[in-house]
């Protein structure tokens, strides 16, 4: 077993996410089972209570991984030597909130929580961002981070990912590990562009599995515009209409599959997150935009050079579109 304990920040820790995370995390599910960890919940004042109630069930479960759990309000002690973060707390939107609003609220989190991750962090940290707007608010934390480099930061889109994956299994009757090469293009928002003209199933392009099955190919196309791309855009609504609040373990397992992946590497098989471009595919640099993406152990990089047919490229470029006006707002804010 490593000796040294990797320090892990997860905030909003005292909310639904942070509770499914938290035991995960200290049970090995993230980092492994030779890496004991050390936990910094930080949470705003009246989440607190709920935190500590958390590090309470932590310390009874005796996880032989578990060193230490620390709760606080302070973003600088949360952020003292850590090696990754999770963002989880948000304000959300409430009733009668514009956009606008809605940024700048949520810049008066992150880009303190970025500086505070400039500051006091581990040379190796890397975060990624789940509270929504998740790609802004990674954007915006960044920019705040002062010598960290942008490309650490991250925001989730795997849960989409996992949505989309765990459509074709229904629809194609196959396992989660025969299908390959989903992608997740753009904004974690409505107008997210999950596509599967890249993705097979046991080996067989997923479209042309859906056309046996659905009676043609035009049939599969239209089961992909009508009923699979929005339903994997819109299934967090399907979640709280059906259950009644928002998904939790689901987003939770997402958060904790980034982190593992990006940490132990994906081999050749593809996931998607949202990163930093670098002009990939034409998305202005310096955006946190989802892409297709590898990694070899030390952060994700974007699966290149596959082609888009134009409605491919006009439904990712809708979403980049909405991307960069989320980080126009930002800067007329003036917090970017
Ligand atoms: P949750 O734990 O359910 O959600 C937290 C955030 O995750 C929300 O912004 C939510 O976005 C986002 N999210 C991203 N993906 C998903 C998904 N698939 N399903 C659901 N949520 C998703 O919220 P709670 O209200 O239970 O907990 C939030 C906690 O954060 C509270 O304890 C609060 O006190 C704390 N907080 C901490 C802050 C800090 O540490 N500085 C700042 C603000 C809040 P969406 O709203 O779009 O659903």
């Amino acid at each position: 077993m490593a000796t040294s304990p990797t320090t892990v920040t997860i905030t909003g820790a005292g909310g639904q996410i942070g509770y499914a995370l938290l035991f995960r995390i200290a049970a090995g599910d993230m980092l492994g089972p030779d890496r004991p960890v050390r936990l910094r919940l930080l949470e705003i004042p009246q989440g607190l209570r709920s935190a500590e109630g958390a590090a309470l069930e932590l310390q009874d479960c005796a996880f032989p991984l578990l060193e230490d759990v620390e709760v606080t309000d302070d973003p600088r002690t949360a952020f003292e030597g850590c090696s990754v973060g999770l963002l989880v707390g948000a304000r959300p939107r409430g009733p009668g909130m514009e956009r606008a609003d809605l940024l700048a609220a949520n810049a008066g989190i992150f880009g303190p929580q970025g500086e505070a991750i400039g500051e006091a962090a581990a040379s190796d940290v890397r975060v990624v961002v789940v509270g929504n707007p998740a790609n802004t608010n990674a954007l915006l934390a960044s920019a705040r981070a002062g010598a960290v480099p942008a490309d650490r930061f991250t925001a989730l889109t795997r849960l989409d990912h996992n949505r989309a994956v765990a459509q074709l299994i229904e629809a194609l009757d196959v396992r989660a590990d025969e299908i390959e090469g989903v992608a997740i293009w753009g904004n974690h928002s409505a107008t997210q562009f999950p596509d599967v003209s890249h993705a097979t199933a046991r080996g067989v392009p997923v479209v042309d599995a859906l056309a046996e099955r659905l009676g043609g190919r035009d049939a599969a196309i239209d089961w992909l515009d009508e009923s699979f791309v929005p339903r994997v855009a819109k299934r967090g609504a399907e979640i709280i209409e059906v259950r009644g609040s928002s998904s939790v373990a689901s987003a939770a397992n997402a958060a904790i599959e980034h982190v593992r992946d990006e940490q132990a590497g994906t081999g050749p098989r593809w996931t998607s997150a949202a990163v930093v471009s670098r002009g990939e595919y034409g998305v202005p640099e310096g955006l946190v935009c989802s892409f297709p993406v590898t990694s070899g152990g030390s952060g994700y990089r974007v699966v290149e050079g596959l082609d888009l047919d134009d409605r491919s490229r006009a439904r990712f470029e809708a979403s980049v579109a909405e991307l960069v006006a989320e980080r126009d707002a930002v800067r007329a804010l003036g917090v970017l």
